[in-house]
């Protein structure tokens, strides 16, 4: 089957083609697997903190991707949950023990085993994938394969971290940052707790007004008062200054969520304004995200058909992944980036 492999880790602005089209072996699924027929994979920027090196896989070479739509073509022996020929999605989440502490209260993103797709599992930048059959998820019909994959990284995820802040029908959200994932859980809250006033710290004007025409009830830079406090916040920038920024705003009780994989050093220092009264006296807390739980994919999947959110594409061809993947680094960034695979 063709693939674009990852055979060794790189550094972006030197190597301008990081990943190789070879021919590999088609895999065949376990007893508790199916085997996908891959007819979209989306494009993320985890993809570039893999190839640089900011969470490497653990062996190369390795097939990245992990939005993945396709078709189930074989089925493991001991499976029984679809047909061949249903339409299925594949998400971050690739496999966990399913019998640890965390599995059985449904946290398996917190397990001991936690597998990624397309960094410890090969992903969907191929003509085939396996998944273990428990991890696969039914895509709801109102979306076509390119409009679905986009669905299963970023919105899972912001899916998650709303889900986190324990946010309630009428009260206060703030969102610290405005990409990709804030938009969505934006677009979320705005169906799901309409009475929700919603709150945006952004540095650039752009974003801020981007915010208010998408329904904000306020938006200031990192540091700017708004008119009330707020219930919960959502962190998803690299930095720290809107960490602290962002627990001074809290209601007493208030939760600060922060979605993010890594944080920046460069302004770490700022952690040392933090003042206890001020930003952590009365009950508040401070919880990150770490991955995503199955329950997140197919509650979002679910929630996205109901909005519905669908999200704008931008196709490429398999052999094209590098072009995409270095768009993305560049943040040439027309919609979600998707590859088209036959
Ligand atoms: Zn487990
Ligand atoms: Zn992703």
């Amino acid at each position: 089957m063709k693939a674009m492999v990852l055979n060794r880790l790189c550094n972006l602005k030197e190597e301008r083609q990081p990943l190789a089209l070879q021919d590999m072996p088609q895999p065949r699924p376990a007893a508790n697997e199916i085997l996908v027929k891959v007819s979209v994979c989306g494009v993320c920027h985890t993809e570039l903190d893999e190839i640089e090196g900011r969470t490497p896989p653990p062996q190369l070479p390795v097939i990245l991707g992990h939005q993945v739509v396709g078709r189930v073509v074989v089925n493991g022996k001991q499976t029984q949950r679809y047909r061949v020929g249903d339409r299925i999605g594949v998400a971050w989440i690739h496999s966990a023990c399913r019998q640890c502490t965390f599995c059985r209260a449904g946290l398996e993103n917190l397990c001991d085993e936690f597998r990624a797709t397309g960094r410890d599992a090969q992903g969907g930048y191929a003509q085939y994938m396996t998944v273990p059959e428990g991890f696969a998820y039914e895509i709801p019909a109102v979306f076509s394969d390119a409009q679905a994959a986009p669905l299963l990284c970023a919105g899972a995820i912001g899916y998650r971290s709303l889900r986190l802040t324990g946010l309630q029908n009428g009260q206060k959200l703030g969102l610290t940052g405005f990409g990709a994932s804030a938009h969505l859980v934006l677009k979320m809250v705005k169906h799901r707790f309409p009475d929700c006033g919603i709150y945006v710290f952004a540095r650039s004007a752009k974003e801020r007004e981007f915010a208010r025409e998408l329904g904000a009830a306020w938006a200031g830079d990192t540091g700017d008062e708004p008119p009330q406090k707020l219930h919960c916040i959502i962190d998803t920038t690299p930095a720290w200054k809107p960490v602290v920024e962002a627990l001074k705003m809290l209601t007493p009780g208030g939760r600060l969520v922060i979605n993010a994989i890594r944080k920046e050093e460069f302004d770490k220092d700022d952690l040392l304004k933090l003042d206890y009264p001020q930003h952590l006296w009365m009950e508040k807390e401070i919880k990150s995200v770490a991955n995503v739980a199955r329950r997140d994919v197919a509650e979002f999947l679910d929630l996205a058909a109901r909005i519905p959110f669908i999200p704008e594409v931008q196709q490429f061809a398999l052999e094209e992944a590098n072009i995409a993947l270095l768009e993305l680094k560049e943040r040439k960034i027309r919609g979600a980036k998707v590859l088209m695979i036959d």
